[in-house]
């Protein structure tokens, strides 16, 4: 199989994890291909983004300058198409992400390519590429091959591959690409960050997560205060974000955030949808309090319990306090 292009991913001027995760990523079956890995950065001052991404591993990092750093997926789209013209790589490794899923698949469409999105694990069988993902809300994980396929496009998760540890020398040069056909096409008019959170579900060793089972907005609190003294991140399942209770940021799940680092979990009034489980059920530790003993999150509990929730909360805020 032909060589790997990476595409890097920046927000404003700032590299995303996800980049030098999609690097591990590449090195991980590097040795098993016949080809060199590559590296697409796209940005304003991109030489600088290049250095700060020149991560073992990397045999060529080209660049492509823009007058900003505002993400359009069109120009992501044609520098793909353009460099991977010239470089014919075997595989396109993109992020999935937000920004990678706004043009992941238009990329694979347009080369007629191999496509797997959400890939969690990358293997080589033989000369043949290997992607595994998940399917049926996370309940299988499922191993993909792409027969006839000279080109795959694959977009990986975030927080799921271990990045190089050591930095490189790969050459810098910059892409020769033509955008002039994107002239008048789109029009960036505004970018909106998101607000602030200092919650991060994806880094999270110990999640406490409440679910519609507390019942009542006011109870929040004292969940949140117990999250606290407990030393755990304090998360919750969508109802709770739905009513407004909770941002965002705090939803596990498939619309939510995958707890892709966490080792405990402990899920206080949570049914256990397949939904919820796809951002939780792999944790190798996961306590569930729920009172109906048929609650489907039983199904992937090490412990589990079917106590009232607000007996247990007495009795652990009385054990802490
Ligand atoms: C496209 C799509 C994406 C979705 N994404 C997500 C997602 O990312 N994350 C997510 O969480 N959901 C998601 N959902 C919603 C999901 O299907 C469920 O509706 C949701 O997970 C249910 O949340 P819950 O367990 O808090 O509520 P419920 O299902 O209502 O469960 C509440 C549980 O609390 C228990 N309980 C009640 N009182 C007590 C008590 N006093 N003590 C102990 N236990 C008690 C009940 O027995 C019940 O099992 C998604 C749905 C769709 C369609």
């Amino acid at each position: 199989m032909a060589g790997i292009l990476v595409v890097a991913e920046q927000l404003d001027g700032a590299l995303r994890d996800i980049s030098s995760e999609l690097i591990g990523a590449a090195n991980s079956i590097k040795g098993e291909i016949d080809g060199p890995l590559q590296v697409l950065i796209v940005g304003q001052n991109v030489e600088d983004l290049a250095n700060k991404i020149n991560l073992d591993g990397i045999d060529d990092i080209f660049t492509l300058e823009m007058p900003d750093n505002h993400f359009d997926p069109l120009v992501y789209e044609e520098a793909i198409c353009s460099l991977g013209a010239d470089l014919k790589p075997g595989i396109i490794l993109i992020g999935h992400t937000v920004s990678g899923m706004g043009y992941g698949a238009a990329v694979a469409a347009r080369l007629g390519s191999g496509f797997a999105s959400d890939v969690i694990a990358l293997a080589m069988d033989g000369d043949d590429l290997v992607a595994t993902r998940s399917a049926y809300g996370n309940k299988v994980e499922m191993e993909l091959g792409f027969p006839g396929k000279g080109v795959v496009v694959l977009t990986l998760r975030g927080a799921t591959f271990a990045p190089p540890e050591g930095d490189g020398n790969a050459k810098i040069s910059p892409a020769e690409i033509d955008l002039t056909m994107l002239e008048g096409v789109s029009t960036h008019v505004e970018f909106q960050e998101a607000p602030p959170s200092d919650i991060d579900i994806t880094k999270a060793d110990f999640i406490l997560s409440v679910g519609r089972g507390i019942q009542d907005q006011d109870n929040l609190p004292r969940f949140e205060a117990l999250a606290d003294k407990l030393g755990a991140t304090f998360g919750c399942s969508r109802p709770i974000v739905d009513a407004g209770w909770l941002p965002k940021p705090h939803q596990v799940g498939q619309s939510g955030k995958v707890a892709s680092n966490c080792q405990l979990y402990f899920a206080l009034g949570i049914s256990g949808a397949v939904q919820h489980l796809f951002g939780m059920k792999h944790i190798d530790t996961i306590i569930a309090v729920n009172t109906d003993p048929d609650a489907p999150i039983f199904n992937v509990a090490t412990y589990g319990t079917t106590i009232d929730l607000f007996e247990l909360t007495d009795a652990l805020e009385r054990h802490f306090n």
